[in-house]
C-alpha cells in the first residue's frame, strides 16, 4: 500500500513536471527525486502574472481589474531561490512619492540572485503607481485614499480597495513574512526608524522583534495599538501580522530627492533580514542598544497658514520646547508650536504649505529603561 502511494505520487510528479523517464534501475534515484520534490512546498511560485521555477527571477504584474474606476498593473518581481526556504515579501511605494524606499526595492531587484537564495523573495517596488506618476503625496489620486489604510481590501470598492484586495490575496496569503518600506513623503523631514508591532502573542512578537533588530535601524517605535482583527487590518504590515506572519514596517528617506544612503540602508536592512531568516547571505550583527520609542505624539495644524520649523529632524526636545511657528500669509504669528512631551523629532513638516489638520511634527517619546 505504501509503495503504491509512492508510485502514484511519482506518476503525478512526472505528469506535473513533463518529461517521463523509464522506470527500472534508476528507480531508487526517482524515489529520492520524489522525496526531494515532496519536501519542496513550492516547485514553482506564482504572484499575479509572474510564475518562477526554482532558480529564476521573473518580472510581472498584479492586475487590479477595472471597477467603479480604472484598473492598473502593480509591478512585481518573484525571485524563486534555487533552494526551498521562507517566503519574504518586500513592498514599497504605497505612498508613491516616498522615493528612497522605492529605489531601495529597485536595488534589490538587481542585487539578489536566485542562485544565492534559499526561499522566495516577492518584490513590489511601487504599489501606488498613480501617486508615483502624478507626484501625489499621501494618497492614490484616483480615489483620494491612502494606500496603507484600506486592507485587507474589497474587490467591489474603489481602486485602492481593489488593489489592497489583490495584494492580500496574491502576496500576504502566500508569504511567511512581510517588510513594508516607507519614508518621509514630500512634506516630511524624517529620521529613519522601524516599527515593531506587539500583538500579545509572545512567540510571534519575539520573532518579529528579532527581524526588526536584524534590519538594523537604530530607532524602533513600539506599536501596540494596531487593529487585531484580520478582517479590518487597515495597514499592509498589519494584514500579515494579524494572519500570524511576523512582519514589520521601516522608514528612511525624506522630502523628495533620493539620498542614496537612505535607499542603501533599507536595501541592506532587507538583506540582513534575509540572512537572519537563513535565506542566504551573511548574518549581520543585530542591534545591541536601539532607542525604543514607546509613544508617538503627533502635532497638527490648528488652522491654515505657513509653517516655519525651528528644529531639525532627530532633535531631542524638552517638554514645552518650541518646534516651529505657524504664521498667516503676511507673516503674522498665528500659532506657537510646542512639544507637549519630551522626545525625539521623528519627522517635522518640510514645507511651508499648511492646511488645518496637517501634521506638523511627530515626537517619539523614549521608553525609559528599555
Ligand atoms: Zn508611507
Amino acid at each position: 500500500m505504501k509503495s503504491h502511494t509512492c508510485r502514484a505520487a511519482l506518476v503525478a510528479l512526472l505528469v506535473a513536471t513533463g518529461p517521463a523517464e523509464a522506470t527500472g534501475p534508476a528507480e531508487a534515484g526517482h524515489d529520492r527525486q520524489a522525496a526531494a520534490s515532496a519536501a519542496d512546498p513550492h516547485p514553482t511560485f506564482t504572484v499575479g502574472t509572474a510564475t518562477a521555477q526554482r532558480g529564476q527571477k521573473v518580472y510581472g504584474a498584479l492586475k487590479v481589474p477595472a471597477g467603479s474606476d480604472a484598473g492598473y498593473d502593480i509591478p512585481v518581481v518573484v525571485i524563486h531561490g534555487a533552494r526551498p526556504g521562507p517566503v519574504l515579501a518586500v513592498a514599497s511605494g504605497a505612498h508613491g512619492s516616498e522615493y528612497a524606499s522605492i529605489i531601495a526595492v529597485e536595488m534589490l531587484i538587481d542585487a539578489v540572485k536566485p542562485d544565492d537564495v534559499a526561499g522566495t523573495l516577492i518584490l513590489l517596488p511601487i504599489i501606488n503607481v498613480p501617486s508615483f506618476e502624478r507626484i501625489t503625496p499621501h494618497v492614490n489620486p484616483t480615489d483620494n485614499k491612502s494606500m496603507n489604510r484600506f486592507y485587507p481590501g474589497d474587490p467591489k470598492g474603489t481602486q485602492t480597495d481593489r488593489a489592497s484586495y489583490e495584494i492580500t490575496k496574491e502576496v500576504i496569503d502566500q508569504c511567511d513574512h512581510l517588510i513594508d518600506l516607507h519614508g518621509g513623503d514630500l512634506d516630511e523631514n524624517l529620521r529613519p526608524y522601524s516599527y515593531w508591532t506587539v500583538t500579545g502573542n509572545q512567540k510571534q512578537d519575539d520573532f518579529s522583534r528579532a527581524m526588526v533588530l536584524a534590519f538594523g535601524l537604530d530607532h524602533i517605535i513600539i506599536s501596540a495599538d494596531r487593529p487585531k482583527d484580520p478582517k479590518a487590518s487597515r495597514y499592509l504590515e498589519n494584514t500579515a501580522t494579524t494572519r500570524g506572519k511576523p512582519s514589520f514596517t521601516a522608514e528612511a528617506g525624506r522630502s523628495g530627492p533620493v539620498e542614496i544612503g537612505d535607499a542603501a540602508r533599507l536595501s541592506a536592512g532587507v538583506r540582513n533580514v534575509m540572512a537572519h531568516l537563513k535565506m542566504g547571505g551573511t548574518v549581520a550583527a543585530p542591534l545591541r542598544n536601539p532607542v525604543w520609542v514607546e509613544k508617538i505624539v503627533s502635532l497638527t495644524a490648528e488652522r491654515d497658514g505657513m509653517f516655519h520649523p525651528t528644529v531639525d529632524r532627530d532633535a531631542h526636545v524638552a517638554k514645552g520646547a518650541r518646534v516651529g511657528i505657524v504664521t498667516d500669509y503676511l507673516n503674522r504669528p498665528l500659532q506657537d508650536v510646542v512639544a507637549p512631551e519630551a522626545g525625539i523629532i521623528m519627522f517635522i513638516r518640510a514645507l511651508p504649505s499648511l492646511k488645518k489638520g496637517d501634521t506638523l511634527a511627530s515626537i517619539g517619546v523614549v521608553k525609559m529603561g528599555g
